[in-house]
């Protein structure tokens, strides 16, 4: 059925100078052999592609070192009490809790919250969390109704999402989540979980076609669904279930064609629904759109490190550098999409793929606690404050204020990263072997070969250190193949068995291990961390710069300055205490030899993800460049074309891992001199305005921020809009540091007919003030209201500190203004 590529070799001992027995057998694989299902657990059934990777059942894996410390952390942070925090979990009214599926709240958040809060609870054996979950599980499973609905049956009747009258699917797939992992935690002995969901997706054959999977979210997330008809078909064998695989499949949104939504968590969510459906369909292709897809979101907004692409809330063209953010939700989301592709396909750049997010850009999404979390995480980003900064980023309000009381969606659903992540890091094998997917301390206890149960302990700091170890643990000699994974990343992994060594050539491969077993063996496995360098060409020439998992940022000195929140739970702001605009100064002929690699104590409360405790640094020069300055927003200013010209001193600068920065460049400019460097031009002086009001999410500062626009419908540039006041009069107001004599000014309308409710007003005219007074420009031309175009207007000259347009807007419209120009002397 499948080709294995031999990436490598069947290596011959004798030639590596090691004396194995003859029954070790070591080759190099792009994923184990599938033709031996697995016996042990539960795998793909037949028609289904068999599995190459098994996830294990909860409890198998004991995570150790820094992941438990995560799961800790999040344990005690707000994740792990978020029912003292969040309204959306008061246990009073909650419709997730009510028999009837009845209450004034409770749609995706309890079960968003769940899911990650059960997992932790589950893994670390913690009584209370596994007790509160109980309660949430028991509540869902008494919910369900003669005809097989479950969970809040206001949902289904649409008030909780518009889809009055139609089934909103949406909550309950992220439910079936958690229904499957307490399952799992059971051992597969609380059946009422099959009984509810055979009953539910039975249901689900009878919702007519034209009802089905309808609404903005079930469609774009049908694909969690999707999975979920698999894990119960893997574990019943009911057939009806592949009939409704094919139905959900028609009905979730084509991502299988491209990508079809540019929400973040939609992206990171859906995008490999079609290699979900593989699993059925066996067409090569659905395998590959998940591919195509994830390139396509790399190449256009997601030229910038950490694994992750720009979408703060949507990704927008024009936003593509890397001071655009990503949602905690898009992180934690792309992760599991990741786990999930791997276990599917087997192939390890899905492995590489869910460790960059999970060390670059997820420990930065919270403080280091777990205690707080904010919304939107950028690769640059140099002051998280409480203060708007839409347009730059998307949504308008606190985004980036690390508040355990708000950012309502990645406040539940974030908690799922962790754990799931640590569910990973061991897999089954078809084969009845088991895979090292994700290296971290850990212990994992499973069945393989013959049945015997083996216990492999794993001692690591990866990603932080090259070496791994690991110690077999048996009752009795067993024979099993073991896979431990070579990134893409490493060139020459070096693997010891039992005091012997080898090098081997296999990177993004499975070094496979098919031997004999024996209590004691020791596996020592070396994965070579180079420093290289990745250029973003489509980011101004930018630089990051990579060893092995890990991309390193700016060290900035970190001021976190309490703002809001409880005594109990505060929220922080994070203000910069160094400087931040640097360019990196390189060896041009080897660029990776301008680091110097320092590593430090590894921290006592085991804890590395903090910008003062990072366990390894990278030494570096640089210059700063005094043109790149925090624009009005408060946003790292825009990137310019490297390399940059800089007069400036060289500097010595440290370097930490990303995830350990909450404050952080990872796109450098560079450094150049000669005729080939770019000069940086300063931004624009905005003008200090004020307006009659303006909408949350645009700005005065658009007014005279100097970028031109295409049209007077251009929605990629900042905007100054009176939204939501309609046919009313309003105003905009220059205020002038020193007073200004002007003689002309010209506004350039915002009008997004079509699509909006903004229009260009009935009319307008300038007033200046004289001492206390507004008084008209006099002798004025007329008056433009025309759209596309600068309307220009002259007047006898004024000396003024302050000008003001007056507008009067049409009738039941709004208004806005996308550049004002005012000639000053
Ligand atoms: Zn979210």
């Amino acid at each position: 059925m499948f080709k294995y590529l031999l990436v490598c070799m069947i290596l011959i001992f004798s030639l590596a100078g090691l004396a194995f027995s003859g029954d070790t057998n070591i080759r190099v694989v792009d994923k184990p052999d599938t033709e031996v299902a697995n016996d042990f657990y539960v795998g793909n059934r037949a028609p289904l592609t068999p599995s190459p990777l098994i996830k294990l059942p909860v409890g198998a894996i004991e995570p150790a070192g820094w992941v438990r410390r995560q799961l800790e952390l999040q344990a005690d942070g707000f994740h792990g009490h978020l029912t003292e925090i969040s309204q959306f979990l008061k246990k009073e009214g909650n419709a997730w809790l009510s028999p009837a599926g009845e209450g004034d709240h409770g749609w995706e958040e309890p079960a968003y919250w769940l899911k990650g809060f059960s997992n932790c609870g589950y893994i670390l054996s913690d009584e209370r969390m596994i007790k509160e979950s109980k309660i949430w599980i028991e509540a869902a499973l008494a919910s369900q109704k003669e005809d097989g609905w479950f969970g809040p049956d206001k949902g289904r009747k649409g008030a909780a999402t518009g889809l009055q009258g139609r089934e909103d699917l949406w909550p309950n797939m992220i439910m079936l989540f958690c229904l499957q992992d307490y399952y799992d935690f059971t051992g597969g002995k609380d059946k009422r979980v099959i009984e509810l969901m055979t009953k539910y997706m039975k249901y689900l054959m009878t919702v007519p076609e034209d009802r089905f999977l309808v609404g903005y979210w079930p469609k774009m997330r049908g694909g969690d669904l999707l999975y979920s008809v698999y894990w119960l078909y893997n574990r019943t064998g009911d057939k009806f279930l592949l009939e409704l695989a094919e139905k959900v499949h028609h009905h979730t949104a084509e991502w299988e064609k491209d990508v079809i939504n540019w929400h973040n968590v939609n992206m990171s969510q859906g995008f490999g629904e079609a290699g979900t459906f593989y699993m059925q369909s066996k067409n090569p292709s659905h395998l590959q759109a998940a591919e195509r897809n994830w390139q396509k979101i790399r190449d256009m907004y997601g030229q910038v490190p950490g694994g992750m692409f720009g979408g703060d809330e949507n990704c927008r063209p024009g936003y593509t550098g890397p001071r655009q953010a990503i949602e905690t939700c898009g992180m934690v989301e792309m992760m599991l999409s990741h786990e999930t592709l791997l276990t599917i396909s087997g192939d390890v750049k899905w492995a590489d793929r869910c460790e960059d997010v999970a060390f670059n850009s997820l420990p930065a999404a919270f403080t280091a606690d777990l205690k707080a979390l904010h919304y939107l995480t950028a690769p640059n980003m140099i002051l998280c404050d409480r203060n708007n900064k839409s347009p730059g980023l998307q949504n308008g309000g606190p985004m980036l204020l690390f508040d355990p009381h708000d950012h309502r969606c990645c406040q539940h659903n974030t908690g799922h990263g962790w754990p799931y992540y640590a569910e990973h890091l061991w897999l089954a094998t078809a084969g009845n072997g088991l895979a090292a997917a994700l290296y971290a301390s850990s212990k994992v206890t499973a069945k393989v070969g013959d049945g015997t149960e083996v216990t492999i302990s794993e001692e690591t700091l990866y990603p932080f250190d090259e070496k791994i170890s690991m110690t077999i643990t048996t009752g009795k000699p067993v024979r099993f193949p073991l896979y431990l994974r070579v990134p893409g990343w490493c060139k020459n992994p070096e693997l010891t068995i039992n005091k012997k060594s080898l090098k081997v050539n296999g990177s993004g491969s499975y070094i496979e291990i098919n031997r004999q077993w024996s209590d004691g063996d020791k596996i020592q496995l070396n994965l070579a961390m180079k420093i290289s360098l990745r250029t973003w060409k489509k980011n101004q020439n930018s630089v990051s710069v990579d060893r092995g998992p890990l991309t390193y940022s700016l060290k900035i000195g970190e001021k976190y300055v309490r703002e809001g929140g409880t005594d109990d739970w505060p929220a922080w702001e994070i203000h910069p205490t160094t400087p931040w605009n640097y360019g990196l100064v390189l060896n041009e002929n080897k660029p990776a030899s301008s680091f110097r690699v320092v590593r430090n104590d590894w921290p006592d409360d085991n804890q590395p993800f903090k910008a003062d405790a990072a366990p390894i640094e990278l030494r570096a020069k640089a210059k700063r460049i005094p043109a790149w300055q925090k624009d009005h927003l408060g946003l790292v200013g825009k990137l310019q074309l490297s390399p940059a010209k800089s007069s400036e001193p060289t500097e010595n600068v440290t370097l930490i891992p990303m995830g350990c920065a909450r404050l952080r460049i990872s796109s450098f400019p560079t450094i150049g001199s000669g005729p080939e460097a770019y000069q940086w031009k300063q931004p624009p002086k905005i003008i200090p305005a004020t307006a009659s009001h303006c909408w949350e999410a645009d700005t005065v500062a658009a007014l005279s921020d100097k970028v031109l626009p295409r049209s007077s419908n251009d929605q990629s540039i900042q905007r100054m809009t009176w939204w939501p006041h309609k046919g009313t009069a309003e105003w905009v107001q220059y205020d002038f540091e020193k007073p200004q004599k002007i003689s002309s000014a010209a506004v350039y309308w915002f009008d997004d007919m079509g699509g909006g409710g903004c229009r260009i007003p009935i009319s307008w005219r300038l007033l200046y003030k004289e001492g206390n007074i507004w008084k008209e420009v006099s002798n004025a031309g007329s008056y433009g209201v025309e759209k596309d175009k600068f309307n220009s207007v002259r007047f006898n000259p004024v000396q003024t500190s302050a000008l003001r347009l007056e507008v009067q807007l049409q009738q039941d419209f709004s208004g806005g203004i996308l550049e004002w120009s005012v000639d000053t002397e």
